[in-house]
């Protein structure tokens, strides 16, 4: 083999990366368990709309193909229904896993361009701030996410349908509402995200 092939098989293959699931991913003990059934995917209500799916995604961890997994729109697409979950045999925690790849995925810089990253990012910045999700925030964050003429472009696109919910009082003007206790939520958040943050120092 060429020394060129030689790397970019080293690129495509990190043979230490099922272990490295094994350890660092929440649900990730079990996957050394999945039989390779399909029953996850064949019961995916989406699973047409995923570039591999839960199984193959399982296979390809195994594999240690890294770029492929965390760049793999799986992870994105899960909507979390768990019918997967309920079907599979070996009692994986699919859903969790594929939540904790996506959530690796951004940390390590393979989802920067995402739409479904940049959307979640947007939903997070508001549920943080005011304990609940406003429509409009979340639009604009997601929207603007993309550069300021590509937002504008797509907020004046979408205008014509924001009015008619403005209309039908599905959403409302002025400043965003707060949930009760978004304070404590806040600190709640807080919380977590130190313990998480010292779990990976000590992990
Ligand atoms: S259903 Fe469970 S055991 Fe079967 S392929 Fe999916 S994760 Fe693996
Ligand atoms: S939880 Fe995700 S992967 Fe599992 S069946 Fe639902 S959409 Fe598919």
């Amino acid at each position: 083999m060429s020394a060129t092939a030689t790397q970019e098989t080293t690129r495509k293959y990190d043979l230490s990366f099922a272990r490295w699931v094994y350890q660092n991913v929440e649900g990730g003990d079990r996957l050394s368990l999945c039989m390779q059934c399909g029953m996850c995917s064949g019961s995916c209500p989406i699973g047409t709309a995923m570039d591999n799916g839960p199984r193959k995604l399982f296979m390809m961890i195994r594999a240690g193909m890294k770029e492929a997994v965390l760049t793999s729109d799986t992870i994105w697409n899960c909507t979390q229904c768990y019918n997967c979950v309920v079907r599979c045999p070996r009692k994986i925690p699919v859903t969790s896993i594929l939540q904790s790849l996506a959530t690796i995925a951004v940390k390590q810089g393979y989802a920067p361009q995402r739409p479904t990253a940049k959307f979640s990012k947007a939903f997070w910045l508001s549920v943080k701030r005011f304990g609940r999700t406003d429509e409009r925030l979340v639009t604009a964050f997601y929207y603007f996410s993309f550069g300021l003429k590509e937002g504008f472009r797509r907020a004046m696109e979408n205008l014509p349908i924001a009015l008619k919910m403005v209309k039908a009082k599905r959403m409302h003007l002025g400043l965003p509402h707060r949930a009760k206790g978004a304070a404590e939520l806040r600190a709640i958040i807080a919380a977590a995200e130190a313990i998480e943050a010292r779990d990976r120092r000590e992990g």
